[in-house]
């Protein structure tokens, strides 16, 4: 039986529970289902912070929530077969029970055909878990969430939580990111949990408990193994999840870092005088400062960021076997773009802005006559000019002047800007 604590015992009130959440859950009661607000969103409402989104766990069939929300549901995933409720801009994910699959491949049998999704859950040759689509009940849903603070159940029935793992609560209360059942294990299912680790311990501000950080150094290397398109999307979790730069700290000491952005890390350990370790600090800091003040971030940015030393080398290396300047940029760029994109998967419209970023690098010193309003004009522009301002702020101090003429460029009007350009020596 699970640790419950009631109402009165938490500081949770249905305030602080979005709307469209609510509007999900009463009528999954209604309809006789078993409903609960379960993971991040309960960790932080516990934690006092405001959750990015709420989940929804029921069970209900995919088909039977289709029923109970018809044309505001959509059933996705294949992986994971999951129903999405939207109402207005909000999406809902609502999410069946998963059970264990304990009966022996002939008994599963009997389920295929029956539904357009068999219940099936598939696990590689190193224990990987590459599909979960067996339906169960709470007491099973449980066990196969990651961390204890994430396996915590708010029931709108009576407005308890539910503590299976029994250490949810107690984590929460001491600070500690627990894997739940035994790390080694629950790591070779999903290399991701290590990284999931680090984020949350850094964003909580938690310590990763012993016996769940002790094997993320040895497993590390089991990263490479997946697909690079979910690893672009953790990336982007990482570093947008206004602190980075712990983020990136604490992957460099779990040797979790290497195994995102290798070429990065070797330029990294050969670093002198703080650089280029400052530089990727500065960026991560300043996407830190634009998260928490609600501005919007790019990864093109980001990406630009953690390549450039890499991409600076491979150029200068390029220049002395003979090439030139512009040939030598654009080969390096496409190298290590390349590179990079064996670990993250960085969709064409992000890999065609990091090129514009790094390429306008070289371009923003030529401002003489028309060519400072071209430049001004080119979409990427202001990023271009913060990046300029991320290479002077990590100790590029022979930029500072360059980067305080752009500044002191667009403040004036476009009249004032004619003369200070001709002005140039
Ligand atoms: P966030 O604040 O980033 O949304 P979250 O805990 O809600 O944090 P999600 O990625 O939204 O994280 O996942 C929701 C829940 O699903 C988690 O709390 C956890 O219970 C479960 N979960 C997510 N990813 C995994 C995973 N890789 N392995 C096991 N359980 C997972
Ligand atoms: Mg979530």
């Amino acid at each position: 039986p699970p640790f419950v604590l009631s109402r009165d015992d938490h500081n949770i009130s249905r305030d602080d529970i979005d709307r469209a959440a609510l509007d999900v859950l009463y009528p999954l009661k209604r309809a006789g289902y078993d409903a609960y607000l379960v993971g991040g969103c309960v960790r932080d409402l516990l934690l006092g912070l405001e959750p990015k989104d709420f989940d929804v766990v029921t069970n209900a069939e995919p088909e039977q929530v289709k029923q109970v929300f018809q044309r505001r549901c959509q059933l996705i995933g294949r992986r994971f077969r999951l129903a999405h409720v939207r109402f207005g801009r909000n999406i809902i994910e609502v999410a069946t029970f998963r059970g264990h699959d304990q009966t022996a491949p002939q008994a599963r049998g009997r389920f295929f055909g029956r539904k357009k999704f068999a219940q099936t859950r598939e696990v590689d040759e190193s224990g990987r878990l590459l599909q979960d689509n067996i339906y169960g009940s709470i007491e099973e849903d449980v066990w196969r969430r990651d961390f204890t603070v994430n396996a915590l159940y708010y029931s709108v029935k009576d407005y308890s939580i539910l503590d299976y793992t029994h250490q949810g609560i107690e984590d929460i209360e001491k600070g500690l990111i627990r894997l739940i059942g035994d790390p080694q294990t629950r790591y070779r299912e999903d290399p991701v949990r290590m990284i999931r680790a680090v984020r949350f311990a850094a964003k909580l501000g938690f310590r990763i408990e012993k016996q769940s950080e002790a094997p993320i150094r040895e497993l590390a290397p089991l990263l490479s193994d997946v697909s690079n398109a979910r690893m672009f999307e953790e990336v982007l979790k990482l570093f947008h999840s206004g602190v980075a730069v712990q983020v990136f700290e604490k992957l460099r000491h779990y040797g979790l870092f290497e195994h995102l952005f290798p070429q990065t890390e070797k330029v990294l350990e050969q670093e002198s005088e703080g650089f280029p370790r400052m530089l990727v600090i500065e960026a991560l800091k300043s996407t830190d400062e634009r998260i928490r003040s609600g501005k919007s971030v790019n990864p093109a940015f980001l990406f630009s960021a953690l390549l450039w030393e890499p991409m600076q080398q491979r150029k200068q290396a390029l220049m002395d076997q003979g090439e030139v300047h512009q040939n030598a940029l654009f080969a390096a760029a496409n190298e290590v773009i390349e590179q990079q994109i064996k670990q993250t998967a960085i969709p064409k419209r992000f890999t065609a802005q990091i090129r514009e970023i790094w390429s306008l690098q070289y371009r923003l010193p030529k401002r003489h006559g028309d060519k400072a309003q071209e430049l001004l004009e080119h979409p990427r522009f202001r990023a271009a000019y913060d990046f300029l301002g991320i290479r002077v702020a990590a100790g590029e101090t022979a930029e500072q002047h360059l980067f305080d003429w752009w500044t002191e460029y667009q403040e004036k009007t476009p009249v004032e800007r004619v003369a200070f350009a001709s002005d140039l020596k």
